[in-house]
């Protein structure tokens, strides 16, 4: 990335070119209702006018000051933001699932519904599930979905109007306590005890006839796996709850240990996250959702099936499924991905992936203790979280100070200020697909800002320098956002 001084801002493409300019592969001057039907005409439409070649450089430019894990290392803690093997773009690619229009009939889309079902298959088996939907279309997504299947499951048995309440751990991903509100339960919040995890007496105390769901991530939010997951599924059970598992960074877990194993009822899994689908921005997801035998049929629709002769049907039909979740059948082309990545790498690859992860967060964690607080200081899973609550009472950097530094330095930031226990918290997440020379710099990069911080504090108070925009007031921009472009008045 050139330095800052060398980067001129990009006006809009509203704010160039000029009228005239746009290549014209029509007649010369012949007004576009020449071609357009009047229902695709709007009157009044500011379009911009620009030639081919200023548009192509425009989204050029832009593309080249956008970080992603293409350009960049990018510890997000939570977010497995890992390496998107080309391969599976190819796979996705292919004309056959490419071109697929979702209403082709079955028995003319055998292949992609193949995929589909390989995919579940595989899935239940690497988490000991009995079965997926594919339908969700990200994490929060398929949380909702869960919980909708949840309520379905408690009004078959009648006790829907009892069992009201959702338990979350405050080391569970912030959007589990978000869904579970929109599908109208009472969010219990649950304290985690010293070790950073759930409790078994406190999660009993928290437990009654009005509990419905308990949802942990685990690995949680610190990077721990739970000291007594089989005592806390028992005990959630014994109350006639459900344990819902939020699988959406499986880093540490494929090829170790499996939700189902655990006793879990319910669970989804991140493809964009887990299974190396590009994400951040907000991209399109897939968020698979998992359920133990007995909630099977309340799963969202389309569900795949084979028949007896081996061919594929999207199913429709199942009464109590809590319906669909969304347009279509699944981000299809996500699937492929993910059906990709499980092949390529197999069973025994996924599981040297889920141990290189859990090694490359521990290699960092061990070296960044010697300059920032590690709280909960063990061996981690796929991510640790470290705390700059002493940095900040002897030098006043904070952990977003820290986060703007190296942006400065050619790194995407750290998770900060989450999970909400830890003060100054950054949450760091390597994924396995870093080289031991990307950690060491990385780490190096976060040494030397940590030793700035006591040395020259207000240079780091200072940053970002180098890149296009600098500090801006971060409440203003949360609450009073303005994002519209307005033409200039002539
Ligand atoms: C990312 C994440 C989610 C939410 O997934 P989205 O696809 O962003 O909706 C939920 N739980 C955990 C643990 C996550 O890391």
């Amino acid at each position: 990335m050139p330095a800052a001084s060398e980067m001129r801002p990009e006006p809009l493409i509203f704010e160039t070119g000029q009228p005239g300019r746009a290549n014209t592969y029509f007649r010369d001057g012949a007004p576009l209702d020449e071609f357009l039907p009047e229902t695709a005409l709007r009157a009044g439409l500011p379009l911009p006018d620009n030639s081919e070649l200023d548009v192509v450089r425009h989204f050029t430019r832009l593309s080249q000051r956008t970080f992603s894990i293409d350009t960049g290392f990018y510890p997000l803690g939570s977010c497995t933001m890992k390496y998107n093997p080309r391969i599976n773009e190819a796979m996705a690619a292919q004309p056959g699932f490419r071109d697929l229009h979702p209403f082709a009939p079955d028995a003319l889309a055998q292949g992609a519904l193949q995929v589909m079902y390989e995919l579940e298959r595989s899935l239940s088996a690497i988490f000991g599930m009995a079965q997926f939907s594919l339908n969700p279309a990200a994490g929060a997504h398929a949380e909702l979905a869960a919980l909708l299947i949840a309520k379905a499951y408690f009004r078959k048995r009648d006790e829907g109007r009892e069992r009201t309440t959702v338990i979350v751990p405050d080391t569970a991903h912030g959007t589990n306590p978000a869904s579970a509100a929109m599908v109208g339960y009472k969010v219990v919040s649950l304290k985690s005890y010293a070790r950073g995890r759930v409790g078994i007496d406190e999660l009993k105390a928290a437990l009654g006839p009005d509990t419905a769901v308990c949802m942990m991530t685990n690995p949680n939010t610190l990077g721990l796996f739970e000291d007594h997951i089989l005592e806390l599924t028992e005990a959630v059970h014994a109350a006639g709850g459900l344990m819902y598992y939020d699988g959406a960074n499986a880093n540490a877990l494929m090829g170790n240990s499996r939700p189902g194993d655990m006793g879990f009822d319910l669970m989804h899994l991140n493809l964009h996250k887990t299974f190396s689908i590009p994400h951040g921005g907000g991209g399109a997801g897939a968020g698979p959702v998992g359920v133990s035998a007995r909630l099977i049929e309340f799963l969202p629709v389309p569900v795949v099936t084979r028949d007896d002769a081996g061919a594929f049907h999207l199913e429709f039909d199942r009464p109590d499924s809590i319906g669909s979740m969304r347009s279509f059948w699944s981000n299809f082309s996500h699937i492929v991905r993910a059906l990709t990545y499980v092949y390529a790498n197999g069973g025994e690859g996924l599981t040297r992936i889920s141990q290189l992860a859990v090694l490359n967060a521990n290699y960092v964690r061990a070296q960044v203790k010697s300059f920032l607080d590690t709280p909960y200081d063990e061996t981690c899973r796929h991510e640790f979280v470290a705390s700059a609550q002493e940095l900040k009472r002897e030098t006043g950097v904070r952990a977003l100070d820290i986060a703007k530094a190296l942006l400065d330095r050619g790194y995407h930031a750290p998770t900060i200020y989450f999970p909400l226990l830890v003060p100054e918290c950054l949450m760091i997440e390597p994924t396995e697909t870093e080289s031991k020379e990307t950690l060491d710099a990385f780490v190096a990069s976060l040494r030397e800002i940590v030793e700035t911080a006591k040395s020259d504090p207000q240079k780091i108070l200072d940053a970002p320098v180098n890149t296009i925009v600098g500090r801006i007031d971060e409440t203003r921009a949360a609450r009073q956002p303005d994002l519209r472009w307005e033409p200039a008045k002539v």
